[in-house]
């Protein structure tokens, strides 16, 4: 299941409606080149991403980093100078792979690679590279990257998290949804991205669908209560609890208004008394 109506287009419906986005500027475009190009394929074909593909707003192409080597072998890696365990990516199929992506699809505004020694990849980074229009992604494997590619062709160098993945594919498809689905249109519902987690400098507030009672536990009264207004303050409410309770160190630099910074003034001294209590 998955691409509901953008699916049940006819396809000359959509290569119309790809060219115009095209022709408005409103197509994000990106490029992912890996040793793996049908595992990072297999990850862009479902959900919100494949629907962004499908109606054109998301102009994605895999590259296969074997395609430009130039040796019988097809090589793409080395054993590391110096010695020691394992093999380097070589960065001459790398830079070959985006000087062909320049030519071919015009220079790119990023180009990425995935590092677990990179700076940590975050919301604010996807509403960046959002606007930006291109984004290349260089996907590493076995010990890394020749150091050459971070110097002098990655513009940035980006991890997903404190823990090493065996290849950039992961990451790459992780970055690649993050962004993608900030380019307006890619979601449906424009309301559902501004509310995500980390959007606000918050977390999200919790969700609820029915039934209104599973197993003994109840869904919140406030939802039942078709109280918009109530709703919304309650929402509001949860997200700055759950930060506070989570996520403390988002609080700092979320941009509160008045009635917020009051809650967060109940709930700090909530929780200053639950640790008092807990240590005694
Ligand atoms: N020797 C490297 C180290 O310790 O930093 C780990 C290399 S890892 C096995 C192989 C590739 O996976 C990396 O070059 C990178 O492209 C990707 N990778 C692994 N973990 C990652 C992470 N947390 N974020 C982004 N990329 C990651």
């Amino acid at each position: 299941m998955g691409n509901g109506a953008a699916d049940a287009a006819h396809p000359a419906e959509l290569e119309h409606e790809r060219q115009a986005r095209a022709l408005a500027g409103q197509v994000m475009k990106f490029d992912i080149v890996t040793i793996f190009p049908r595992m990072v394929e297999a990850g862009l074909v479902e959900g919100v991403i494949g629907r962004g593909r499908t109606s054109g707003l998301l102009d994605i192409v895999v590259h296969d980093l074997r395609a430009f080597t130039s040796d019988r072998h097809r090589t793409v890696d080395d054993v590391p100078f110096g010695g020691g365990p394992g093999m380097v990516l070589k960065p001459e199929p790398l830079f070959g792979a985006v000087e062909k992506i320049r030519e071919t699809r015009g220079t790119p505004d990023a180009v990425l690679l995935m590092s677990p020694a990179g700076r940590r990849f975050t919301q604010a980074d996807a509403r960046r590279l959002a606007k930006a229009g291109h984004v290349v992604v260089l996907c590493g494997r076995y010990e890394g990257v020749d150091e050459r590619v971070r110097e002098h062709l990655a513009t940035e160098d980006v991890s997903i998290g404190d823990y090493v993945l065996s290849g950039g594919e992961v990451p790459a498809l992780a970055i690649v949804d993050a962004i993608g689905r900030q380019v307006p249109g890619v979601v449906g519902d424009e309301q559902s991205v501004d509310e995500d987690s980390f959007t606000r400098g918050l977390l999200d507030h919790p969700h609820y669908t029915r039934p209104a009672e599973f197993r003994g536990h109840r869904v919140p009264d406030v939802l039942l209560s078709g109280h918009h207004g109530e709703i919304r303050q309650w929402r509001r409410r949860e997200a700055l609890r759950q930060t506070v309770e989570r996520r403390p160190d988002l609080v700092a630099d979320a941009p509160l208004d008045d009635e917020e910074r009051k809650w967060l003034r109940g709930l700090q001294g909530l929780r200053e008394q639950d640790e008092k209590q807990g240590s005694e």
